[in-house]
């Protein structure tokens, strides 16, 4: 009934998906199976994709020519790039998403992918031969052979949903929770542990008194996420709300704290530290009279609101009083109420660079499983697994990003390095070279790389290489030009910025913080017809590089210093025991993570700098 498969992926979720799609891009036969058809990409949690840092991942990954970016642009309800009062480093996209959109428009991705099997059912193990994955069975006793096994089962195994005193085995509410793979792989000599994530209510918008709500609009003038012209920005776009807890809301969720998994001991998985459920919030915060809450519509046609802050996992009685008391919700009717979710993820320094287990050869995790939470931690860690799968068993090189190459290189390097033994979600503090790990320019850090893979396509590869070329050519002119005072003094008065005694150059006035590549046309009409050739994004890039020049040339002397370490490689099978001058913690830490570089070596938590001067020693470096 079945072929062999290249790469078998376990679980459509946002790193299923991606996993499936960029391996069968790149010419892999692969058979994607999944519990649920129906719930392909399902947005298990809030309608909205990017935001702070994980806006900059969805580029990272639109770039390398996965598919999220293109997915959420075309489900997309809202665009608002957030921190732009800060600096470019800071800039994030991030969109409210029509939740059923986008789970179609990923689904008809995927189908329209003549690479891509599908097979609904549970897969209750892996068929490990010679240490090797080489297929999974199914609860049907079914077995499907392949070259390699992807699995992707985000907060489904074991998964034990909590509300109140109720409990119930469940992946997600609704789904049933998956058996079998965890007791298999820690038979195998994985280990796993527990954690837990948790959702709020849902309301019926048609109950909702917004005029009691401050309006949150999208951006006047909105971006995308995607690189490729193939998708547009909003025409039209729908507004978010705000309103806030009061002391009466915290009085009534008290009342349940008695029953509640969270305060009486019978959840014990570790929860998301960023992403605290009310009442957590309203314990910790004592002090507190109001917590912020985000009315954010779930689609274009829908009248479902995800009531975001509010997740929650007291009894659906107490959660339906007190949502009452917030203001404009006087009236809301409640579709679902919110629920906590406990699951085994295994700890990720069980990984190598490329997510392939050390254990288990041809075997890769991705999303959730790994101890990460989010859409898009999940969907750039399966495009990555998705890659390495295919490139393993077609005889290619493994594809690794580096910390000043990628967030998703951020993101990986410390799973498999630290560990996580709290649900990991990416933060832009995580990376040290911010100033290079931009959302704009994520283009011209990683296109190549993708089109090198066969992932990103020959017309990204030439838009990318046309914008290069712009900005090259703008910024060597505006370094060159020169603007005379009589010209520059009156439009540096308007913009409230000293005027200049002699001719300067254009790159030098763009340096002030008060003027921007924007206002340049108003200096000079010969400059404005020159720049007025030139499309948004060059001008943003020319802009950003001559700004911030400082501190890119910084970073990147920092960047270009570290990976000198990258470049000296470890065998997979040094013999870590035979160097006595280890400190024990080294020793056991590089034999349980096997550091493919001295980089990487360097950058497990527990090494010291001096663990590495005996090792580069011992190594001849
Ligand atoms: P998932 O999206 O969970 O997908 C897993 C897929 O695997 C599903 O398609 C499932 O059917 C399939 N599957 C599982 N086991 C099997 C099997 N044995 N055989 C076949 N198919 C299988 N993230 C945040 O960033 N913030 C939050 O506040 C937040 N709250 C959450 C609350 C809840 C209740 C849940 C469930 C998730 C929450 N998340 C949150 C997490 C977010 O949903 C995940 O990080 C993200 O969806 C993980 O993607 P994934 O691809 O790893 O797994």
């Amino acid at each position: 009934m079945f072929n062999q498969y290249d790469v078998i992926v376990v679980g459509a979720g946002h790193a299923g998906c991606e996993a499936a799609n960029a391996a069968a891009t790149m010419g892999s036969k692969v058979l994607l199976v999944t519990m649920n058809m129906n719930t392909i990409a399902q947005m298990s949690c809030n309608p909205a994709m990017g935001g702070v840092a994980k806006g900059q991942i969805v580029r990272e990954i639109d770039a390398l020519g996965g598919m999220s970016g293109i997915i959420t642009d075309k489900s997309m309800i809202q665009f608002r790039m957030l921190n732009k009062s800060k600096g470019p480093a800071m800039w994030s996209p991030r969109t409210q998403s029509d939740r059923m959109r986008f789970a179609e428009e990923w689904r008809l991705a995927l189908e329209r992918n003549p690479n891509i099997d599908f097979w609904q059912e549970m897969v209750t193990g892996i068929i490990v031969e010679n240490n090797t994955a080489v297929g999974i069975t199914t609860g049907m006793g079914i077995e499907i052979r392949s070259k390699s096994v992807v699995l992707t089962n985000g907060t489904f195994l074991n998964g034990l949903i909590h509300i109140g005193e109720k409990q119930f085995g469940g992946g997600r509410t609704g789904e049933g929770a998956s058996k079998g793979i965890t007791e298999q792989l820690v038979q195998l000599g994985f280990e796993s542990g527990r954690m837990k994530t948790g959702t709020p209510p849902r309301v019926d918008g048609r109950s909702l008194d917004y005029s009691k709500m401050e309006e949150q609009k999208g951006d006047e003038v909105p971006g995308k996420f995607s690189f490729s012209p193939s998708t547009t920005p909003l025409l039209q776009q729908k507004s978010c709300y705000i309103t806030y807890t009061n002391p009466e809301v915290h009085a009534i969720l008290e009342t349940g704290f008695d029953r509640s998994p969270m305060f009486n001991g019978r959840i014990q998985g570790l929860g998301p530290r960023y992403c605290p459920s009310i009442e957590d919030k309203i314990n910790r915060f004592s002090e507190r009279t109001r917590h912020q809450i985000f009315v954010e519509p779930e689609g274009w046609d829908t009248v479902e609101i995800y009531v975001n802050g509010f997740s929650t996992s007291l009894p659906e009685d107490v959660q339906f009083k007190a949502i009452r008391k917030i203001a404009g919700f006087e009236n809301a009717k409640m579709f679902r109420p919110g629920y906590a979710i406990e699951y085994d993820y295994f700890p990720p320094t069980q990984l190598s660079t490329t997510l392939e287990t050390n254990l288990i050869q041809n075997l890769y995790f991705a999303g959730q499983i790994n101890g990460t939470t989010g859409y898009e931690e999940a969907a750039c860690q399966g495009l990555m697994a998705g890659i390495n799968a295919h490139n393993k068993t077609h005889d290619k090189e493994p594809f690794v990003l580096g910390r000043s190459e990628a967030y998703i290189g951020v993101l990986i390097d410390d799973l498999i390095n630290k560990g996580t033994d709290e649900p990991y979600r990416m933060f832009t503090s995580r990376a040290e070279y911010r100033i290079l790990l931009r959302q704009d320019n994520a283009d011209i850090r990683l296109t190549a790389k993708g089109h090198k893979l066969g992932l990103a396509s020959d017309e990204r590869l030439k838009n990318v290489e046309e914008k290069k070329r712009s900005v090259s050519k703008l910024l060597n002119d505006i370094r060159q030009k020169k603007i005379d005072p009589d010209k520059a003094n009156p439009a540096l008065a308007a913009l409230g910025t000293a005027i200049i005694e002699h001719r300067t150059n254009y790159a030098k006035l763009l340096k002030r913080p008060q003027i921007n590549i924007y206002d340049l046309p108003s200096f000079d009409e010969e400059l404005a017809n020159y720049l007025a050739k030139y499309d948004h994004e060059v001008l943003e890039q020319v802009d950003i590089l001559i700004k911030y020049e400082d501190y890119i040339d910084k970073e990147e002397k920092l960047a270009d210093k570290i990976s000198s370490l990258e470049n000296h490689t470890i065998q997979n099978d040094f013999d870590f025991d035979s160097i006595s001058a280890l400190s024990a913690e080294a020793r056991e830490k590089f034999k349980k993570i096997k550091p493919s570089t001295i980089g990487q070596a360097s950058r497990i938590s527990g090494v010291s700098p001096a663990d590495i001067s005996v090792l580069m020693v011992y190594m001849g470096k």
